[in-house]
């Protein structure tokens, strides 16, 4: 039985009549790339001036992407999704600085989450992205096997004591982990360090999750190669699956370093290794546990095919489908509805250090093909359903 994602009164049941006119005003802006390059612009100037259009952006952009400023402001947030049975994710989007203090910070602010996520039901993972926890650069500098300082070394053991400890408080409060993955060239040594983590903390159960992205062209085998390397150390394997989000950045390094482009040629190879990736996981469920990060429609399905097929509990605690806030609600709500496990990931932070993840999401919405373009014409059509009372 497949599900029907175009269902806007599941999608909408949480929207009153002026949100979706709010709603439908922001991605008509979304939606047409000159008013975004307008648009973006001025918020940057006028925030570099300290010009007052806070509450502007707090009442559109901030309220539709993101939870809060802080963790308790996204308790409104978290309790209307928990309504509609969607559970939420806890993502403190600040991009930090480069330096030691920063780090320390969003190790604190981490753990803040996770003793948060423990006293709230509503919340199945927490996720980091491991950068916060240590310098880029080193993480680059390590997996191009240059020798460190003893400087360096130090820096990076600090590192992984942060992440350590991030893991050991998972594990103390029996919560889980996602970790994110970056950017190719030191994403080797995330991978490296993850399974450190899940080989130490994956003993009964899946605590902590890499990430894979199938947009790389090696990124099946590299699946494949953690998990056996997980399973021969007698741990469980926890596997978020996307298809990536640094395109860009990627092919712009390669060129400009003249080597050879870690993407795959086209979209359809992506698909293709992202659904031989799922595939994988569900036949080795006993093993594994999965967290699907997709917006796309046809990938969702997929996995309820599979869940169906192999005759998994709709709410198999070993499986999650997870979508970011203010993006896709028609495949969130429905399959919530279905009785899957549904998440969305939260971002919050002070609202002047969340632009950067914002500006992102303003991106990602004006160029993902269809993305806002899908958006509005759901909200058109639930606008004209309530119109016609049906
Ligand atoms: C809950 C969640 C967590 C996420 N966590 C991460 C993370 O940790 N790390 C990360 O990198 N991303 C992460 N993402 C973002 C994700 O990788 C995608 O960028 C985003 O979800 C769009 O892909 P899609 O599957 O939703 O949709 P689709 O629209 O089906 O796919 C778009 C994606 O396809 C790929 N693609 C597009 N054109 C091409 C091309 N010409 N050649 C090859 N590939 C192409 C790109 O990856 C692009 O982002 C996350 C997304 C979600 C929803």
């Amino acid at each position: 039985m497949s599900v029907n994602f175009n269902d806007t009164k599941i999608t909408f049941q949480s929207k009153s009549h002026w949100d979706l006119q709010l709603l439908k005003f922001i991605f008509s802006v979304l939606n047409r790339p000159f008013f975004v390059f307008l648009g973006t612009s001025i918020i940057k100037w006028a925030l570099q001036f300290r010009l007052p259009i806070k509450g502007l952006i707090k009442a559109t952009l901030f309220d539709q992407f993101c939870g809060g400023e802080n963790i308790q402001g996204c308790k409104k947030k978290i309790n209307q999704l928990k309504k509609f049975n969607v559970k939420t994710i806890l993502d403190y989007s600040v991009e930090g600085q480069e330096n030691e203090q920063s780090f320390d910070q969003t190790l604190e602010e981490t753990l803040r989450t996770i003793q948060f996520a423990n006293q709230h039901d509503a919340i199945p993972f927490c996720v980091i992205k491991l950068t916060g926890l240590g310098s880029k650069s080193l993480m680059t500098k390590i997996q191009l096997c240059k020798e460190l300082s003893l400087d360096e070394q130090n820096q990076f053991n600090r590192f992984k004591d942060r992440g350590l400890e991030v893991a050991a408080e998972i594990s103390k409060l029996n919560q889980r982990l996602l970790i994110d993955a970056e950017e190719s060239w030191y994403q080797n040594v995330i991978d490296t360090f993850t399974y450190e983590l899940m080989i130490k903390y994956n003993t009964e159960r899946a605590l902590v999750y890499n990430t894979y992205q199938f947009y790389r062209h090696d990124m099946l085998d590299r699946m494949k190669a953690g998990f056996e390397n997980i399973i021969a150390s007698k741990a469980y394997f926890g596997a978020k699956m996307v298809r990536g989000a640094y395109t860009e950045q990627e092919r712009i390094r390669s060129q400009s370093l003249r080597y050879p482009d870690p993407i795959q040629p086209n979209k359809d190879y992506t698909d293709r290794d992202f659904n031989e990736g799922v595939k994988f996981i569900m036949e080795h469920l006993n093993y594994c546990s999965i967290c699907l990060g997709t917006h796309n429609e046809a990938s969702s399905k997929d996995l309820v095919i599979l869940i169906q097929k192999y005759g998994y509990e709709k709410n198999d605690p070993r499986i999650f489908f997870a979508q970011l806030l203010g993006m896709s609600d028609n495949i969130s709500f429905k399959l919530s509805e279905e009785g899957y496990n549904v998440a969305k990931y939260v971002p919050y932070g002070p609202l002047e250090q969340i632009m950067p993840y914002l500006f992102r999401r303003v991106e990602e919405n004006t160029s993902v093909q269809g993305q806002s373009s899908r958006e509005l014409m759901l909200i058109e059509k639930e606008i004209e359903r309530r119109k016609l009372k049906l």
